[in-house]
């Protein structure tokens, strides 16, 4: 399998040589040149097989310059029930017949971004120890996905974490999470500043091509194709467990931000998957829900992003769609270079009248719907009357999506993102009780932090970096 560039301008490469590079070197992002059909027999012959198993299937069609039985070793490390609480990895449950609940935030962080990290982690070590190579991973977070990093990396040789986040700004609970980690190769930089100030920081460094170069700074974002890659699995193994009949369609519905976890699902079903409906879920941030609405997207400025309780879906641009709209266009690479120039200059594109408005929700399977705060607090609320379950806000944003966009006679399946511990006080909020934590993290901030404050600055930013790793 070879990666190209939705934009036309990169040599085909192999995985590894994607793995650890962000945007593809034209701008634009990486894509598998073809995707592996999996036909009925095979499809039939996976439902036996554990997570990790099912896992290794998948993966090594895409991963093909990972030696198998290396490739197996490190899924197999990456999927286990001490990361993941229990041998299913991914627990399905049914709320009421027909209407199923995916259980993707039983990893460290309580959040998915969890399953495709751990695997990151194992794989990224793995590379680079092949290349005699190391990279030092900056980022910037305001939460989820920067804790997601920290615990897939901790720990691994050849990796260096320096995660900013703003100084006093994180919730206790996610402060703790990340400031708790005593390994050596983590570095918690608290900035004086908001998460933008962090970004700008990010940016800065990023620019400075001397710097890059000389301290190999990299990056684990949402664009990341292993990421992708990594979640196209519980898609397969919830198909799995729902159909009654293989070939019967099932439908999903995903809480969505940057779309990526819904874009493994897009895959999932190029690959011949039997996915009815693709559900996009957003919440008062809807530039993914107007796209799916009207075929117009729109991305929004940051005085446009609202800052909500499902905070992890809070973006004003959908880095991932590009992936989408490549397929929906034939993969026109012109096309595609033309439409982002419109978003690069004219701040977004409109499908709406081309015959691809149609295809999207046709021959794609896509639909979409929104949700604002009353929204979920009420179905935080309507969750654990009629199924005695709570939900964290994201997952709240599925599931009233879900309620609205069910189809008679086709199992639905909603895809939890987070445990509702992670988000406290909207739980306290809609149901007035806290809800419970996982007994393993009851102390959680009450142990020893480490982090260093920092000015917003990028030089000192780059200084330290440049200290730590002498
Ligand atoms: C990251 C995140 C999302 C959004 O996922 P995307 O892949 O960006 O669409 C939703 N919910 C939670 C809890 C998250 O951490």
């Amino acid at each position: 399998m070879q990666y190209i560039s939705t934009r036309g301008g990169m040599a085909p490469q192999g995985f590894s040589d994607i793995l650890l590079g962000g945007l593809a070197s034209d701008g634009g992002l990486v894509v598998a040149d073809s995707y592996p059909q999996i036909d009925a027999a095979t499809l039939e012959s996976w439902r036996a097989l554990s997570y990790p198993q099912l896992a290794f299937e998948i993966i090594s069609r895409f991963a093909t310059d990972i030696p198998a039985a290396d490739l197996k070793r490190l899924v197999d490390g990456a999927y286990t029930k001490t990361a993941f609480g229990t041998d299913e990895i991914t627990p399905l449950t049914e709320l009421e017949p027909g209407l199923h609940l995916l259980h993707l935030s039983n990893g460290p962080t309580l959040a998915f971004k969890d399953i495709a990290m751990q695997l990151l982690g194992q794989v990224f070590e793995y590379v680079l120890a092949r290349r005699g190579e190391s990279i030092n991973i900056i980022g910037a977070t305001s939460g989820d996905t920067g804790s997601a990093a920290e615990y897939a990396m901790r720990g691994k040789k050849g990796v260096n974490v320096f995660m900013l986040s703003p100084h006093g700004r994180m919730s206790p609970f996610q402060r703790a999470q990340m400031f708790s980690l005593q390994d050596a190769n983590i570095h918690n930089l608290a900035v004086e500043g908001t998460f933008d100030d962090c970004q700008d920081i990010v940016k800065a460094i990023n620019n400075d091509a001397a710097y890059k170069a000389q301290y190999k700074i990299g990056a684990v974002n949402s664009i990341n194709w292993g990421r992708v890659v990594a979640q196209i699995v519980y898609y397969f193994r919830a198909y799995l467990k729902v159909a009654k009949r293989l070939g019967e369609e099932v439908d999903f519905v995903v809480p969505s931000g940057n779309f990526g976890n819904i874009c493994a699902g897009h895959i999932a079903r190029q690959m011949g998957l039997p996915v009815g409906k693709l559900v996009v879920a957003t919440n008062e941030n809807d530039v993914l829900d107007e796209f799916f609405r009207t075929g117009k997207y729109t991305v929004r400025g940051s005085s446009d992003t609202h800052a909500t309780s499902s905070p992890s879906m809070d973006i004003s641009k959908a880095s991932n769609l590009e992936r989408f709209v490549f397929d929906l266009i034939d993969r026109d690479t012109a096309k595609l270079k033309q439409l982002w120039h419109e978003v690069d200059t004219t701040g977004g594109f409109d499908l709406g009248s081309t015959p691809y408005f149609a295809r999207m929700v046709g021959e794609f399977g896509f639909s979409s719907g929104r949700s604002t705060h009353a929204d979920r607090l009420q179905t935080i609320r309507d969750a654990k009357a009629r199924w005695n379950v709570i939900v964290d806000p994201h997952t709240a944003d599925g599931i009233k999506v879900a309620l609205e966009s069910r189809r008679d006679g086709v199992a639905m399946v909603t895809l939890e993102t987070a445990l509702p511990a992670k988000f406290e006080a909207t739980i306290v909020e809609a149901l007035g009780i806290t809800p419970p934590r996982p007994a393993d993290l009851a102390d959680l901030e009450n142990r020893p932090q480490r982090s260093t404050v920092l000015p917003n600055d990028a030089n000192r930013v780059k200084q330290y970096v440049a200290t730590a790793l002498s």
